[in-house]
């Protein structure tokens, strides 16, 4: 981890969520445009399918 992602994590633990970012392509909170919610309530990253083990127990 870089210096610049410990510093943001710093932040982060001390309850500073304004550094927040995308973990695919680093926006700001509130910008991001690569996640997709799924109807279960999770959401995941555009082009791939919800992670949620929920899914795997269901014909869906
Ligand atoms: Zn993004
Ligand atoms: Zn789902």
């Amino acid at each position: 981890m870089s210096a610049e992602g410990i510093e943001a994590l710093a932040r982060f633990l001390r309850g500073d969520r304004s550094m927040l970012k995308c973990t695919i392509c680093g926006s700001q909170a509130g910008t991001w445009d690569c996640w997709a919610k799924c109807r279960c309530g999770w959401s995941f990253e555009k082009g791939t399918a919800c992670r949620n083990p929920k899914h795997r127990t269901t014909a869906e």
